[in-house]
């Protein structure tokens, strides 16, 4: 029998009443049922936020959403700041490129989070940014970037730069008090902590950012964002949204709202933490051991792709090389969504099965002992709050 189990830092694991809920027959998207469904998705999604500004929703990858953060609030020629530590953030300065904005970029040491310092240098340096782009959590590399500090500063020092942060990895994991941090835009993604399949991407809006909008003279049609928000005022999308992802959309809500926001970033804490005192007790070090993200712990080992081949042929564990430059020297182990401690048990556990076989040095269990004493010293009651796995249908 063959079992597959996803570790991944997206796409991730899909739970059963999200399945369910999604495998409903197709409702019409402009009939009153739908509406209502969408319309408690913008609702939950601003308490997930924890933002009174419009969660936008759109039928894309996580990139559209990062795309349309551009194009809906500069115009060509607008200077940026953008902070590259990774994949990702080299991705805010490529889109930039792409519709001819001038680009600042930070470039960061891959496996370091962005100094706040360094970004203070760069807002100082460059008087006419308009923008500035940021991960809360770079996939790539495995590391958090200190937001809220980063956010404090530019709104001290220049509160007419748009702030957008990419928290594609981070909504859901950790907490990004939106409002209270003051952050213009924040973008998430369907495929990462909310639970669900690829397909759908999300951004918050503030009153700045649509002021800025009003002036904005770039290209774009598909990510209108100021044509979408006046659909959103009428429980409609602009096009055919997703129909079968926003059914799922209401069900993943649904589940983290029982679960309570605390829970789920406690949850996430336990189980990124489980894995990276694992990690150290095989004898490998952590890639991103000075600012490690929740989300995913990245682990440097120089036979990582053998390691990545090994796991998938014998046990059907999925976990992720990698990216660019990084490819082969480190593998990354999810720790954001549908998972509770016996997943991340099972992970390890596979995990020195492998470097075994790869006769990678340690003593067989060490890690385990470690993940399961830390698991075992938090309250269950605190990563297992009474709360069933059946959906309403
Ligand atoms: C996954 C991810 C994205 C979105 O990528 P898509 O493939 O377009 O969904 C953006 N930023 C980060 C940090 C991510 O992890």
């Amino acid at each position: 029998m063959k079992k597959d189990y996803l570790f991944t830092p997206g796409p991730t694991p899909v739970p059963e009443r999200i399945m369910l809920a999604m495998a409903q027959p197709i409702m019409h998207h402009r009939k009153p049922a739908f509406s209502a469904i969408l319309k408690e998705c913008f609702a939950e999604l601003k308490w997930l936020y924890r933002t009174a500004n419009d969660v936008l929703i759109f039928a894309s990858s996580g990139t559209g959403a990062l795309e349309g953060a551009v194009t809906n609030f500069l115009s060509p020629g607008d200077r940026v700041i953008t902070v590259n530590a990774g994949k990702f953030g080299e991705r805010w300065t490529q889109i930039c490129n792409a519709f001819g904005m001038k680009v600042e970029e930070i470039k960061v040491e891959e496996g370091k989070s962005v100094s706040v310092e360094a970004v203070g240098e760069y807002i100082k340096r460059h008087k006419d940014a308009r923008a500035f782009y940021i991960q809360a959590s770079e996939t790539s590399t495995g590391v958090a970037h200190p937001i809220k500090s980063i956010a404090a500063l530019i709104k001290k020092e220049r509160p007419d730069i748009l702030v957008v942060v990419d928290a594609v990895t981070a909504m859901g994991v950790m907490d990004i008090p939106t409002d209270e941090w003051g952050l213009d835009i924040v973008v998430a993604g369907s495929q990462k902590a909310l639970m669900l399949p690829p397909g759908l991407s999300f951004a918050s809006v503030s009153e700045k950012a649509w002021r800025m909008n009003k002036e904005s003279k770039t290209h774009r049609f598909y990510f209108d964002w100021a044509k979408e928000r006046k659909n959103m005022a009428k429980d409609t999308t602009a096009f055919t949204p997703a129909v079968s992802l926003i059914v799922g959309l209401r069900e993943a809500l649904k589940m983290l709202k029982e679960e309570g926001l605390d829970n789920v970033f406690r949850r996430h804490g336990l189980l990124a933490r489980a894995t990276r005192e694992a990690m150290k007790a095989l004898n490998l070090s952590l890639f991103a051991a000075d600012a490690p993200s929740n989300s995913v712990t990245s682990v440097s080992y120089p036979n990582a792709s053998a390691l990545i081949k090994a796991l998938k042929s014998e046990f059907g564990v999925t976990i992720a090389d990698g990216q660019g430059e990084l490819k082969g020297k480190i593998f990354r182990i999810a720790n954001l969504g549908y998972y509770t401690p016996i997943d991340t048990i099972a992970g390890v556990a596979a995990i020195e099965m492998g470097l075994k076989k790869l006769e990678h040095k340690f003593e067989i269990g060490a890690g385990l002992a470690v993940a399961q004493r830390i698991i075992m010293e938090e309250d269950p009651d605190k990563w297992s709050p009474p709360q069933d796995n059946y959906c309403a249908l």
